[in-house]
């Protein structure tokens, strides 16, 4: 088994998952099923929706793990420590991405899925 720590783009890898996404259509399906599950807090929730507004994939299905980091500064509003990992189905390759909420585009750090 490969394991490997998702870091915040700060460095942190004092992160957690507070939600989970997923998108699953068919090949650029304008609809397909769209479920979100709430992890952090208890009892959990679960919501589903047709809707694919938000998914990392323009084509396909997609999955957003969404997290935080524990060192920001909640006080800052500059200061983000909400970030998401994207997994995208593109044609026939998975990428994926992380992305401050702000939308400032960053490098994917210490996130390696590509087996040896
Ligand atoms: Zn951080």
């Amino acid at each position: 088994m490969i394991e490997s720590v998702i870091k915040c783009p700060c460095g942190s890898t004092d992160t957690h998952l507070s939600s989970v996404e997923v998108f699953s259509r068919a090949d650029e399906a304008k609809t397909g099923l769209h479920a979100k599950i709430s992890v952090e807090s208890q009892p959990s929730s679960f919501t589903y929706d047709n809707e694919m507004d938000g998914n990392p994939s323009s084509r396909r299905s997609g999955i957003i793990l969404h997290c935080w980091c524990e060192h920001h500064d909640p006080d800052d509003p500059d200061d983000k420590d909400d970030f998401d990992v994207y997994i995208q189905q593109h044609k026939g390759v998975l990428y994926t991405s992380l992305q401050l909420l702000s939308d400032d585009e960053v490098e994917v750090y210490g996130f390696p899925v590509v087996t040896p």
